[in-house]
């Protein structure tokens, strides 16, 4: 018989008094007695509506049921079938969209804590899982572009197919968001390396420090490579465009991020990566890359606060990320729009000018517009401006690749298995969609892996 408890079991979490001191992470994972409780939970439904909210398939009902036996080992090999990242997906995927939000048991409580359960099965299996490379090679070569979750997954779906399989990684480090953006205590740096030594572990290679239309363009890649695959994200930061923007203290998110969690600031003087967080840091906009932007600033020592333009109610973040930042005293400041931001003597921020916002009629997403309030200006302290309002795809790619379709926001144009028009060109995540999930840049990559086996038969 099915556990018929209406809630999941509950997180086991860091202290938040205790947590805004580290950089460990926040939520802690189930023990093996309370995944066995949750997989109980599950009614192992015939349609399983749950996969349908997964955008790489994951068999949810098989894995579960294995979680409920304890077998971790077992649960990992039925996930790593369709997923290449488990113990990433089951941190980071905003599951209370995807997979849960189509869960029977939401409809009279709350659903399944699918996530939680991909995340123990990656956290306990013992290797076993572990994928390996297939011994019989096709003798199709792909080169793919960046190595985030779009990157990665192609890669891997494209190694185990017998392609021979080169990524070209701009930084130093593979991994994408996922190593330079979200921080440590959300996700832990070591365990997406070992996501990524298990797609190395499949034969993929891995070219870091080589700029795509710098060290080499798509042209050249074209002529050794059967297919390209473009996963280069969406990592030109945007700007408000107001006076003050170039002070010294004033960051976007992604430098911010890139500073603490590629270059390990909060190591700081192990690693030697300057960062200037200074009394209280005003960070502007109101998703998920602002809340890890003020979260990591406040374990760096800043008082906190979050401006945004609309209301609590049109937040785009995460609930869980807002009520996490909230625990941590992160101060929210809603209806408030940056006007200017303003420098002392030296050129240093001194203190952000907002207006408040008032909300008006709804915009072409049905969000209700904010619309400033006359004379309501008010300025407030600030050492450190950390600017999250949205990210972009780098024009690089599009400059330097003459006939690849692109629209008027830089993102390049394919359908939705990645064909961009451009002859054994295929493209897929956040440089095709705009910055989105995880989950879906990896269901993208997935998705152009197949087209490009269908295509080179
Ligand atoms: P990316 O992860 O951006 O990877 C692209 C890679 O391509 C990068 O490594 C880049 O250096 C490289 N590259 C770019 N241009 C070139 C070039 N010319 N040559 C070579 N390499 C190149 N999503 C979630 O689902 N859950 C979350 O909790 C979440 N939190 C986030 C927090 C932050 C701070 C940010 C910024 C994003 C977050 N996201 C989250 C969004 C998610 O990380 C992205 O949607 C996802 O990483 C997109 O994957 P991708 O493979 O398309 O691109
Ligand atoms: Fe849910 Fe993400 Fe796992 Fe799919 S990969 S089942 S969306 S947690
Ligand atoms: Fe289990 Fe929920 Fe999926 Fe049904 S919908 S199989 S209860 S996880």
């Amino acid at each position: 018989m099915p556990n018929m408890r209406a809630d999941k079991n509950p997180m086991p979490m860091q202290d938040p008094e205790e947590r805004i001191h580290n950089f460990g992470e926040v939520t802690l994972g189930y023990s093996e007695e309370a995944a066995i409780d949750e997989a109980q939970r599950c009614l192992h439904c015939k349609n399983a509506p749950c996969m349908a909210g997964c955008p790489v398939n994951v068999p949810i009902p098989d894995f579960i049921e294995r979680v409920k036996a304890g077998d971790a080992d077992g649960a990992l090999a039925v996930i790593r079938a369709q997923n290449a990242l488990p113990a990433v997906c089951g941190r980071v995927c905003p599951q209370e969209t995807q997979c849960e939000s189509r869960c029977v048991r939401g409809i009279k409580g709350e659903s399944v804590a699918i996530g939680r359960l991909e995340r123990w099965a990656a956290d306990h299996a013992t290797g076993k899982a572990a994928a390996t490379a297939p011994t019989e090679k096709n003798g199709k070569r792909a080169a793919i572009v960046g190595s985030g979750p779009a990157s990665l997954t192609c890669a891997g779906e494209l190694a185990s197919a017998g392609w021979d399989v080169t990524v070209y990684e701009a930084l130093h480090t593979p991994g994408g968001v996922l190593m330079y953006g979200i921080p440590e205590f959300r996700l832990p740096k070591d365990l997406v390396r070992s996501e990524i030594d298990k797609v190395r572990a499949m034969g993929v290679k891995i070219e870091t420090n080589t700029v795509v239309g710098r060290t080499v363009d798509v042209e050249e890649l074209l002529r050794d490579a059967d297919a390209v695959f473009l996963g280069s994200g969406a990592g030109l930061p945007n700007f408000q465009g107001i006076p003050g923007e170039s002070l010294c203290g004033v960051y976007s998110a992604n430098e911010f991020l890139t500073r603490i969690n590629l270059m390990k600031a909060y190591t700081f003087p192990r690693y030697d990566t300057p960062i200037r967080v200074d009394g209280r840091a005003v960070i502007i906009g109101g998703g998920n890359v602002a809340m890890d932007a003020a979260r990591c600033a406040r374990r760096m020592g800043a008082e906190v606060t979050i401006v945004y333009r609309r209301s609590m109610q049109e937040m785009p973040a995460r609930r869980e990320e807002i009520e996490h930042a909230m625990e941590e005293g992160v101060e929210f400041r809603l209806l408030t729009n940056p006007t200017e931001i303003l420098g002392d003597e030296n050129g240093f921020v001194k203190a952000i000018r907002c207006i408040r916002m008032e909300l008006g009629e709804p915009d072409e997403r049905g969000r209700r517009r904010p619309v400033p309030v006359p004379g309501s200006e008010e300025d407030i302290p600030a050492g450190t401006v950390i600017v999250a309002i949205g990210n972009s795809p780098n024009p690089l790619l599009r400059k330097t690749t003459a006939d690849l379709p692109t629209d008027a926001r830089g993102r390049v144009i394919a359908d939705e298995n990645g064909r961009t028009g451009m002859k054994n060109v295929y493209a897929g995540g956040d440089a095709v969609t705009g910055a989105a999930t995880v989950i879906l840049a990896m269901g993208a990559g997935k998705r152009a892996a197949k087209a490009i086996i269908e295509d080179h038969p």
